[in-house]
């Protein structure tokens, strides 16, 4: 049996991203494409778990669920699939997923639950995504996978590949870079006359490092940045230690 990939997004199994991430890896293995009947942009990591899923087969290796993008994943490594999957790619987003965006992003979130799984994952997203095609997005996508396949990657590690609108002049590894929150919430008053907000206004803006997956994208060039699932500070849960004792101490002494 043929090498089983899994592809998925967060614009839903419609998406016109989806199906370039899915040609883009046809000829590296068996596609299947598991994806959210709908646009689940912005969900990040989360599962459903009170309700119950359901799955449309709507073509030749190819299910619609009424889930978020991490359920298809799960769904999908844990059952669907005719076998373990080689890869889990997610993509291809309309949108950049840069810095420290990832954290809400479906798209990431997807590769993070084919980490989580401890299949190699990797998130593909595209800027501009409105005006330039994902022919020179694919390729990107194609060239990284088949790198991937066969170089594997760290435990808890996945990859977040950016491709900048139109043609990327190049391929960087990259780390992530770090967003700037100067725009405050935006207050209005509804035709009813109560107050509501708009978070997430104004243009993203970033802090300076030419290292930065933002940085690349900005140059033209598709970004490539290794993630780490393991979220722990070892630097600072040692210099914590202190913490335990004096926070032990406090505790014996609350009236219990
Ligand atoms: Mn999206």
């Amino acid at each position: 049996m043929a090498a089983v990939i899994l592809v998925t997004n967060d614009d839903g199994v419609h998406a016109a991203g989806l199906d370039a991430l899915a040609g883009a890896l046809d000829e590296l293995g068996e596609v299947y494409v598991v994806a959210p009947d709908r646009e689940q942009s912005a969900v990040g990591h989360s599962l459903t778990l009170h309700r119950p899923l359901r799955v449309t087969q709507v073509g030749e290796r190819r299910f619609a669920v009424n889930g978020t993008p991490s359920d298809c994943v799960n769904l999908a490594v844990l059952g669907l699939l005719p076998g373990r999957p080689v890869l889990v790619a997610a993509g291809i987003n309309h949108g950049s997923n840069l810095g420290d965006d990832v954290t809400y992003s479906g798209t990431v979130s997807a590769a993070m639950e084919g980490t989580l799984l401890g299949v190699p994952s990797m998130a593909v997203s595209q800027a501009d995504a409105g005006t330039a095609g994902f022919e020179g997005a694919a390729l990107v996508a194609r060239l990284v996978a088949s790198r991937l396949l066969v170089e594997g990657l760290p435990a808890k590690t996945l990859l977040n590949v950016n491709i900048p609108g139109g043609t990327a002049g190049g391929i960087r590894m990259t780390r992530l870079g770090h967003r700037v929150y100067r725009d405050k919430v935006v207050q209005e008053v509804d035709p009813r006359g109560q107050p509501y907000y708009w978070i997430g206004a104004g243009p993203p803006e970033w802090a300076e490092d030419e290292a930065s997956d933002i940085a690349a994208v900005q140059r033209g060039l598709a970004s490539v940045t290794p993630l780490h699932l393991d979220l722990t500070h070892y630097g600072a849960l040692g210099r914590m230690g202190d913490w335990e004792g004096s926070l032990n101490a406090l505790l014996k002494k609350w009236p219990r």
